[in-house]
C-alpha cells in the first residue's frame, strides 16, 4: 500500500499498516533498530549525506528508523505534514514554546495547566525575558483582551485537567491568529482520535505519549505535529542541537501502540461514559464532569470538536476530602495513581496530588475542589468497574 493510498483510509487501517518500513528482511512487526549511527559505503556518501544530497540517517539524535515511523504513524492520524517525536511529553511542550520564541516576544495560555507545562510558562519563560498572560480558558474575551502585537504563542490544554473544561479552538485561534500568534495545542485528554486540534485552527499539536498512546503503562514518550514549514523554521535546528529526542525502543513500544490506539480509547471511552452517567445518579456524588454528558459546561463546543467524551472523568463527593479519600481507599480493581490513559483503571485526589503545589485560593479558582476525584477509566469490563465504584462509594458512605 503506498502512503498516498493510506491517507484515504480510516484511522484505525492507518494505525495498523501506515508508516511501516521494511528492511531487506520483510518482517512482519515494525523493525527496531537500537542504533545510536550509522554507517557510509564511502567518503564521497558521508558527505552527500551531510549536505543533505541524499537521504538517509546520520545520528539518532537527529532522527531514526523505528522514530521515523512513530513520526509517520502519528503524522497520518493527525493529518500533519511532520512530526518529531520525544523522550516525554513534558520535552515536546517545552520545545513547542521555546523553539519560537525569544526575548521581548509575550505569551498567552489558560491557567488550567497541567503542573509542569504551567511551570515552563510562569516561572522558566519569565527567566528569560518573557512575558506571560494566563487566562481563563473558557472566557474569549479575556483571549480578546490578552493578545498584544508581540504575543507570538497562544498555548493550552482541551480538555483540561482535571476538570475537563473544554475550549473553543476555533475562535481561541481566530483570536490568536489576529495578531499573527501560532496556536500549540497539548491534546492529551482527548487522544489524537477524538479531537483533532489542527482541523480546527490550531498550528501545533503536543501529546505526551506516555497517556493513551503507551496505553499500558511503560514507558515515557512525547510527539510534536505541524506543518513541514513551520517544524523546519522553528524545531529543526532545536530539536537536533538540545537533543530531547526519544529513545528508538520506546519508540518500537509507542508504535506498537498505536495499532490498538482506536480500540482501547473506544472501549474506555464508552466505560467512562457509563460510569460518568453512573455517578451522576449517586447519592454520594454532587457533581459529574465529563465532556460526553449533555450537562457538559460547554456542551456545545464538544458536539463541534469532538468525536467522543474521552476516557477521563472527573467527579465531586458531598463529604468533601473524607469522603474522596475513604472512596479511594475502598477501590478493590480502579488503582490510585496520578498517570492516566492506561489500561489499568486510575484514580487521583487532585488536591493533594498532582495540583498540590498550586495555592488553595488558585485551586479554588480553578474548580479543584477537597472533594473532587479524577478517573482515567481503563480496559477491564466496565461491569467490574461500575461494581467497585458503587462498592467503594457505599463503605465511604
Ligand atoms: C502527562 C501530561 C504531560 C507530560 O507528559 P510526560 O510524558 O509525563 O512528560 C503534559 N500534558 C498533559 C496534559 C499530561 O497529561
Amino acid at each position: 500500500m503506498t502512503e498516498k493510498g493510506l491517507r484515504n483510509l480510516r484511522p484505525a487501517t492507518q494505525l495498523v499498516h501506515g508508516a511501516t518500513e521494511r528492511s531487506q528482511h520483510g518482517e512482519t512487526s515494525e523493525a527496531l533498530f537500537l542504533t545510536q549511527g550509522f554507517v557510509y559505503d564511502s567518503a564521497e556518501a558521508a558527505e552527500a549525506r551531510f549536505k543533505g544530497e541524499e537521504p538517509g540517517f546520520i545520528y539518532s539524535r537527529y532522527a531514526n528508523p523505528t522514530n521515523h515511523m512513530f513520526e509517520q504513524r502519528m503524522c497520518l492520524l493527525e493529518g500533519a505534514e511532520d512530526a518529531r517525536a520525544f523522550g516525554s511529553g513534558m520535552a515536546a511542550v517545552a520545545a513547542a514554546i521555546l523553539c519560537q520564541v525569544r526575548s521581548g516576544d509575550h505569551i498567552v495560555a489558560a491557567k488550567a495547566l497541567f503542573g509542569s507545562c504551567r511551570w515552563i510558562i510562569e516561572t522558566l519563560a519569565p527567566k528569560y525575558g518573557i512575558d506571560v498572560t494566563l487566562v481563563d480558558g473558557a472566557d474569549l474575551d479575556q483571549w480578546r483582551r490578552a493578545v498584544k502585537p508581540n504575543t507570538k504563542v497562544v498555548f493550552f490544554e482541551t480538555p483540561t485537567n482535571p476538570t475537563l473544561e473544554v475550549y473553543d479552538i476555533a475562535a481561541i485561534a481566530e483570536i490568536a491568529h489576529s495578531v499573527g500568534a501560532n496556536v500549540v495545542i497539548d491534546n492529551v485528554f482527548a487522544t489524537p482520535l477524538l479531537q483533532k486540534p489542527l482541523l480546527h485552527g490550531a498550528d501545533i499539536v503536543v501529546y505526551s505519549a506516555t497517556k493513551h498512546i503507551d496505553g499500558q503503562g511503560r514507558c515515557l514518550g512525547g510527539v510534536l505535529l505541524s506543518s513541514k514549514e513551520w517544524i523546519d523554521k522553528n524545531l529543526h535546528d532545536y530539536f537536533r542541537h538540545t537533543g530531547p529526542s526519544l529513545s528508538p525502543f520506546n519508540a518500537w513500544v509507542l508504535l506498537k501502540g498505536l495499532e490498538t490506539l482506536p480500540v482501547r480509547v473506544r472501549q474506555q471511552t464508552e466505560s467512562a461514559g457509563r460510569i460518568a452517567d453512573f455517578l451522576a445518579g449517586h447519592s454520594a456524588v454532587s457533581r459529574v464532569i465529563y465532556p460526553g454528558r449533555a450537562d457538559h459546561p460547554q456542551a456545545a463546543i464538544v458536539a463541534r470538536q469532538m468525536t467522543g467524551g474521552s476516557t477521563l472523568v472527573c467527579f465531586e463527593l458531598k463529604g468533601g476530602k473524607d469522603a474522596a479519600f475513604a472512596t479511594e481507599n475502598g477501590l478493590g480493581i480502579i488503582r490510585i495513581s496520578n498517570n492516566l490513559g492506561d489500561a489499568k483503571s486510575l484514580i487521583t485526589h487532585p488536591t493533594t496530588t498532582t495540583h498540590k503545589s498550586m495555592t488553595e485560593e488558585a485551586r479554588l479558582g480553578a474548580g479543584i475542589t477537597p472533594g473532587m476525584l479524577r478517573l482515567s477509566v481503563g480496559l477491564e469490563d466496565g461491569e467490574d468497574l461500575l461494581d467497585d465504584l458503587d462498592r467503594a462509594l457505599r463503605k465511604a458512605g
